[in-house]
């Protein structure tokens, strides 16, 4: 029980500040956290690492005709988008006024995602804005 307490909090940690993990055999990135590098395999000595919330966008998509849990959000935008330490992180990028563009660097923020039937179960994830 306290194991998959513990196990649980680490989660909301690792999604809150955005902690992702780094092989220190080749240096490469990756968020959400992998506990072996793609490219090196067995010789993967993986740490964790505090990514910036920084990058760009690398693709993005107007969506107006939404699945049923997002019907009251659209039109939104949702995008990958290529982090200064470079993994790809997929989400919802937030319109503040600005021009949503390939190439446009954004940060990462923590907001409300969606809100779950009539008890009302917020979920938070990340999400992105344009700087
Ligand atoms: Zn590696």
């Amino acid at each position: 029980m306290e194991k998959t307490s513990a196990a649980l909090w680490r989660r909301i940690d690792e999604r809150y500040n955005m902690i992702g993990s780094e092989c220190g055999n080749c240096g490469r990135a990756y968020f959400p956290q992998r506990i072996i590098c793609r490219k090196c395999g067995r010789k993967s000595v993986m740490k964790e690492k505090m990514l910036s919330g920084n990058g760009e966008i690398y693709s993005y998509s107007r969506i107006r005709v939404p699945p049923d849990d997002f019907k009251d959000a659209a039109p939104y935008t949702v995008g990958v988008i290529k982090l200064d330490e470079g993994p790809m992180v997929e989400g919802h990028i937030i319109e503040n006024g600005k021009e949503i563009e390939i190439g446009r660097r954004v940060r990462t923020v923590f907001r409300k995602l969606r809100v779950d039937g009539d008890e009302g179960l917020i979920h938070y994830h990340f999400k992105f804005e344009p700087v």
